[in-house]
């Protein structure tokens, strides 16, 4: 009696026979294997959907910032085209002016407005050049991930596709297991239902209860002690493997 329990013995209590206990522990562990197998079938179909949604969003993303980038670069053209005017007509302006001048400072100061605006208006076309050559530039980007967009969408209707036929085929049968899943689950206490969870989330194959198979755990493959083997084969506590922690039952048990 001073052996050390594992966390999962000590949860307890004594109010049903082990056997009880560990046979309907047994139970679930079978139908949950058996939703395990269905999921598997999806296999990684469903992660590859998340990706291709996740991939999707991140190059609406960019287009979206490639388009308003661009309509603000067209908009800086557009102002840019009216200060033209402007600077074309205040030329027209000074030119008029110029015939009416009442001396050469007057027309000089004239010249000089003129030959400033005509400045300003080479400038405006220089950078409207570059302006558009940065559009269309933009606009080839654009125009590359739209088109890198459309693959991944066309790849993420196919893999709906193909999860949507696999969950349909399965759907029936994973909806009866999780029904007698729940059932299971409403009569195993609450504590060594956790702690079926807990080992159950931990283990690779989600495997949580195993049975003892030549003297060894059939979920680690681990010796169990001899005096061991014995209080499972007569279902006097329940056990846990002292290498991984799973249920261990013995083959008797499930006959
Ligand atoms: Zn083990």
């Amino acid at each position: 009696m001073a052996k050390a329990k594992t966390s999962a013995e000590k949860l307890l209590g004594d109010d049903e026979s082990v056997e009880v206990k560990m046979k309907r522990l047994y139970e679930l562990q079978l139908i949950d294997s058996q939703i395990d197998a269905l999921l598997t079938l999806r296999g990684e179909l469903p992660m590859e959907v998340q990706e291709l949604e996740a991939k999707i969003e991140a190059l609406q993303g960019k287009m979206n910032n490639e388009a308003e980038e661009i309509q603000e670069v067209e908009s800086l053209i557009l102002k840019r085209k009216r200060d033209i005017e402007i600077a074309k007509s205040l030329i027209v302006k000074y030119k008029e002016q110029q015939d009416n001048v009442r001396n050469n400072r007057e027309h000089e100061s004239l010249s000089k407005e003129i030959e400033y605006q005509s400045l300003e208006i080479e400038l405006h076309e220089k950078k409207i050049k570059e302006a558009y050559a940065l559009v269309e530039d933009k606009n080839r980007n654009k125009d590359e991930i739209g088109t890198y967009l459309a693959e991944k969408e066309e790849a993420l209707e196919l893999k709906r596709k193909e999860l949507t036929e696999i969950t349909n085929e399965t759907k029936k049968e994973e909806d009866a297991l999780r029904k007698q899943a729940t059932a299971c689950k409403a009569q195993v206490e609450p504590r060594l239902l956790q702690a079926y969870e807990n080992v159950r989330n931990n283990a690779r194959n989600g495997l949580a209860v195993v049975l003892v198979k030549r003297d060894a755990c059939s979920g680690c493959f681990n010796k169990i002690p001899l005096q061991r083997q014995i209080d499972i084969a007569t279902n006097k506590k329940v056990a846990t493997c002292e290498y991984c922690g799973r249920f261990l039952v013995s083959e008797e048990l499930i006959k």
